[in-house]
């Protein structure tokens, strides 16, 4: 039986939630319905709901019953469920109790500021316009690093943001390991006989049906149309109001129909994840999702690891084929799932196939890391850049807003943000590893459209436990291991190496 205190602790966690649902619901209407002219109260009143949701989290009441909690928990008074609600709520708090109000202020008024120079930058493809305002950016995150504190690096302390557990120096073994294997791979691939031209499936696709489609897949994975919906965006976007409410995004070509499909299947990925939290925790500190980087993992997982898959492919090609006149009558299952996997280095970050889409995030990663640590200067980034992009991926750029300026993440002030989409790649390796080895007749049932069995041992292993444990732990007791990226090497070798008649 919880104490008084623990009961109204997890009613101010209720009130949070809602107030945060609320703030969802409005977000999601602003990239789905609003009309144009409704951005600017729309803004303000997203600013109110924010201010109300911190201010309320930081409240003398709450802090005063976390603060409390904190010390039964220390002190191992506290049930399994119970100590994990306030271990993730002290967190939370410490990461925004630290900074000064005035500090918070300063960033949010740089930050918008920067937003607006950056996209000018990039519209204009001049590094010049958006330099000063990053520098700005980098000395606030040096500032945020000194109030939150860290043993070795700087970057130690912005990574506690998103992936809480995980410090510059283990990102940066793991990322050394996977561009050594990953670097001499694609030349492989490059050097290799086997040319593919994924414009070969290009066709005419009437967008009404595509719409019809994408639901007709979504649904065959598990998304749930009655706790959630498929709409339009201009990005695609998946935000969970509740596990039985959750609003997910894509967005169409008539041209290719696997621009929408595959954003669809991510965007599922991350839905699922959501739909798949316990409803009766929602609101008690528990039934979240865990960080991003497990977030991910459940996205890639769907995206490339099913909806890339010779077995699923399998299933859609004829599927596809009836629905659809055009180019994927005349190509060959074996062909279509070779040109639906194909490589090829590029410029930009979000149109990179699976196996170079690392490469571009190394390079951030490495290039953040070393601003924040301050052995770079924001002056150097353009040629930085691409001298890595020429190193790594062999691909000249041509100028700024195909180079330095493509990502939004830095102008938000993001800085620490990219590793865990690399994190969610590996993550995804070893998730699904062990539901394939737990379920060797896994991928033939996929191949006859049926994914039941996958979802149940991501429900089972991963989806419940909401934030009960820690992403690390998690990992630990599904897969038996910690992170690493043996297994993800081990599935992109043989993926590629079987498409591209790579011997090993
Ligand atoms: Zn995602």
């Amino acid at each position: 039986m919880p104490s008084p205190e623990f009961r109204k602790f997890q009613k101010y966690l209720h009130d949070l939630s809602h107030i945060s649902s609320a703030l969802a619901l409005v977000t999601w209407d602003q990239a789905v319905n609003m009309p144009n002219k409704g951005v600017h109260h729309r803004a303000d009143t997203i600013a109110t709901l924010s201010g109300i949701l911190h201010e309320k989290f930081l409240s003398k009441e709450f802090v005063q019953l976390l603060k409390k909690l904190k010390k039964a928990h220390d002190q191992n008074e506290l049930s399994p469920d119970q100590s994990a609600t306030v271990r993730e709520t002290w967190r939370t708090y410490e990461l925004e109790n630290k900074l000064p109000l005035e500090f918070v202020k300063e960033e949010g008024k740089t930050i918008g500021e920067a937003s607006s120079k950056w996209e000018e930058a990039k519209r204009k493809s001049d590094f010049t316009i958006f330099a000063p305002y990053l520098e700005k950016l980098v000395v606030l995150a040096r500032k945020k690093a000194e109030f939150r504190g860290y043993k070795k690096s700087p970057y130690d302390a912005l990574l506690k943001t998103f992936e809480p557990e995980k410090d510059t120096e283990e990102i940066f073994m793991l990322f050394e390991e996977l561009k050594d294997f990953l670097v001499p791979f694609l030349q492989k691939i490059i050097k290799s006989k086997i040319k593919l031209d994924p414009k070969k499936l290009y066709g005419n696709f009437p967008k009404n049906k595509q719409e019809e489609f994408n639901c007709f897949v979504a649904k065959k994975i598990g998304f749930d149309f009655d706790a959630g919906r498929l709409d339009m965006s201009e990005h695609p976007f998946t935000i969970g109001l509740n596990p039985e409410d959750v609003r997910m995004t894509t967005r169409y070509s008539e041209k290719d129909l696997l621009h929408a499909l595959v954003g669809t299947i991510h965007e599922a990925g991350h839905a699922l994840y959501e739909q798949g939290i316990p409803s009766k925790n929602f609101g008690n500190g528990l039934g979240e999702a865990m960080h991003i980087s497990i977030h991910e993992s459940q996205s890639k997982i769907w995206e490339n690891m099913v909806g890339k898959s010779k077995a699923f492919w399998k299933y859609l090609h004829p599927k596809i084929k009836k629905t659809f006149a055009g180019p994927y009558d005349r190509i060959s299952l074996d062909e279509c799932y070779a040109l639906v996997n194909a490589v090829e280095p590029s410029l930009i970050r979000v149109e990179a196939d699976e196996v170079t889409y690392n490469l571009h995030i190394i390079l951030r990663f490495e290039i953040e890391k070393e601003l924040i640590e301050g052995t770079i200067e924001v002056k150097d980034l353009p040629k930085i850049w691409n001298e890595k992009m020429k190193e790594y991926l062999g691909v000249r750029v041509p100028n700024d807003g195909k180079g330095v300026l493509q990502d939004m993440h830095w102008s938000g002030g993001s800085f620490g943000y990219f590793p865990s989409y690399i994190l969610g790649n590996l993550a995804a390796a070893q998730f699904y590893g062990a539901a394939n080895k737990k379920y060797p007749k896994m991928e033939q049932e996929i191949a006859r459209g049926d994914c039941t069995t996958l979802l149940k041992w991501l429900r089972e292993n991963l989806h419940k436990y909401g934030k009960k444990y820690s992403a690390e732990e998690i990992l630990r007791r599904s897969t038996g291991e910690s992170l690493g990226t043996d297994h993800y090497r081990d599935y992109i070798q043989k993926k590629y190496g079987d498409i591209y008649k790579i011997s090993l």
